[in-house]
């Protein structure tokens, strides 16, 4: 009686399951551990709330989002389906109510936030009670190297191995393969299968451009595509989040700033405008987003490059929910690549923190300077195959030329190697341009057998030499503040002529808007 599908029907209202959520809820349902890595919006909760109620017992589900336990809770008392949380923001004497309930069996789900799981008392709470599962959902916060990391989640399994026979299910919406491990070795995952699934958002369209002027290339992606439109503009820092809305503004867009210096009230207001008015830009820091669920968005414009595709993913994922047509657009230049390998030099982790961010880092890159299709790369990431080109990313729509750029390579990595490689691109380009200025006479470059022999390019294309072979990982940044270049080991088979090397060639738009080609 009491089936998966029964309960789906019969208590949800709904008619079928969506894929893999009927496996996932069987796993779990017969006592078995599970790790579900699914979009938002894909259907999760529905993973453990299912079990919760076919086995016997109180589920206890574990969320960093306090500020979401409320609606949860709402929105299965309108099913009649009890549920409760607890959190720091109830009273001594709701919490003392909800732990009457639990205690008498009246509560199918309990809501926590992870920290409780390091006080005594909840762990002598649980002692007295019937367990159903424990479901840890966004999981990927378990992760020391992510960017959702919670301390409390590392201690997650020692309270949970108390209970050796309750199944554990861990719920992410973003985990690479190392984030997956740490997941199943941190929350003790036994037995578990892994499920993922349908990380394709077929109606997004991808799009990375090369930055020129931000300003007014978001302007021109706005007043050309999305002049009327719910959409979300990411950027690095809380100064250009202010700068950029009051710049929208004043083009008569309706437009607001998030990020995390805002204070909690005018966050909150900005938030909700954003999910009840329609047509309005939200520009904010990456503070923005975790549990946002607004259906309509149309856009989401980076024009910041994030920090791995995990992020790039998560963040232009907010886009297109309802599935009608949308658009990931993101600009990035040479001084995005060298600020972000800075700081995965700079950062004071470990030697293994630091060989971790840089592989994300690469792979980032790696997605921006792509000329194949970029929904086949970025669902590769994740583990899911993409038997075709997709059609609807920048790479599939006008196929990016590429050029033998082997010749300029050998010119720029000569360069930094004849200029001492401790100079930054703006010095190296002189040098290759033959300029004459006070840091060329300073340093007598023009006496290295080098200067000058670059004018077949303008600064502009040696910029995207730069970029791209700092991007490749042929040169090294320097984590002081000056940015110096110096030439890595893989750089030599291309610096001796011994392996040819081919680059993007930019489209350029001209200032009135039309393409021309530049290298
Ligand atoms: P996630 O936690 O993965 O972001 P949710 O669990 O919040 O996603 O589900 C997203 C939406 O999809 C919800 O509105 C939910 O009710 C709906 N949904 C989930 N599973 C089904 C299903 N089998 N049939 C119809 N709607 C579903
Ligand atoms: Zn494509």
């Amino acid at each position: 009686m009491n089936s998966a599908l029964d309960i789906l029907q019969h208590r949800f209202g709904y008619s079928a399951f969506r894929a893999p959520q009927e496996e996932i809820i069987n796993t779990v349902i017969t006592g078995d551990d599970a790790l579900v890595i699914m979009p938002t919006g894909g259907g999760k909760s529905l993973c453990y709330q299912i079990p919760a109620l076919a086995r016997p017992g109180v589920a206890i589900v574990v969320s960093p989002l306090i500020a979401l336990m409320q609606n949860q809770v709402d929105a299965l008392a309108q099913l009649g389906i009890s549920a409760a949380f607890l959190n720091s923001s109830i009273s001594h004497q709701e919490a003392m109510a909800v732990e009457q309930g639990l205690r008498e069996g009246h509560i199918d789900l309990l809501y926590v936030a992870p920290e409780r799981f390091n006080t005594p008392s909840f762990a002598a709470l649980l002692e007295q009670l019937h367990i159903a599962l424990f479901a840890v959902d966004e999981a990927h916060c378990v992760s020391q190297w992510g960017h959702d990391f919670r301390a409390d989640y590392l201690h997650l399994a020692e309270l949970m191995n108390r209970f050796p026979e309750v199944p554990r299910i861990a719920l992410t919406a973003t985990a690479d393969e190392n984030t997956r491990e740490e997941i199943v070795a941190r929350l003790q995952l036994r037995e578990q299968r892994h499920f993922i699934c349908g990380f394709d958002r077929s109606n997004i369209q991808y799009r990375i451009e090369q930055k020129q002027d931000g300003k007014r290339q978001l302007l021109q992606f706005l007043e050309k595509e999305y002049p009327q439109a719910a959409g979300v503009v990411y950027c690095l820092s809380r100064k250009k989040v202010e700068d950029i809305a009051e710049f929208l503004q004043r083009q008569g867009f309706k437009a607001l700033p998030y990020h995390a210096g805002l204070g909690q009230s005018m966050r909150q207001e900005h938030q909700d405008r954003f999910l009840r008015e329609e047509n309005l830009i939200i520009v904010a820091t990456i503070a923005f987003g975790m549990g946002i669920d607004k259906p309509d968005v149309r856009f989401v414009a980076h024009l910041d490059l994030p920090k791995s595709v995990e992020a790039y993913y998560q963040e232009t994922g907010r886009a297109g929910r309802d599935g009608a047509d949308a658009t990931a657009w993101m600009i990035y230049g040479l001084q995005d690549v060298i600020k972000l390998r800075q700081m995965a030099e700079g950062s004071n982790g470990s030697e293994q923190f630091k060989r971790q961010e840089r592989h994300r880092l690469d792979a980032m890159l790696g997605l921006c300077e792509l000329t194949s299709c970029r929904r086949q790369t970025l669902l590769a990431y994740f583990g899911e195959e993409l038997p075709e080109p997709c059609g609807n990313c920048d790479n599939c729509i006008t196929p990016p030329e590429t050029w033998d750029a082997s010749e300029a390579a050998q010119k720029a990595l000569s360069t930094v190697y004849r200029s001492g490689q401790r100079f930054g691109v703006n010095h190296l380009i002189d040098i290759l341009l033959g300029k004459e200025t006070e840091k060329i006479r300073q340093f007598s470059h023009q006496s290295l057998s080098t200067y000058g022999i670059g004018k077949e390019l303008n600064a502009t294309q040696w910029r995207n030499v730069f970029r791209q072979l700092v991007a490749q990982g042929l040169l090294n940044v320097d984590v002081s503040a000056f940015g110096g270049l110096r030439l890595s080991e893989s750089c030599r088979a291309v610096l001796q002529g011994k392996q040819a090397l081919f680059l993007r060639k930019e489209a350029l738009r001209s200032k009135s808007g039309k393409q021309k080609s530049a290298k």
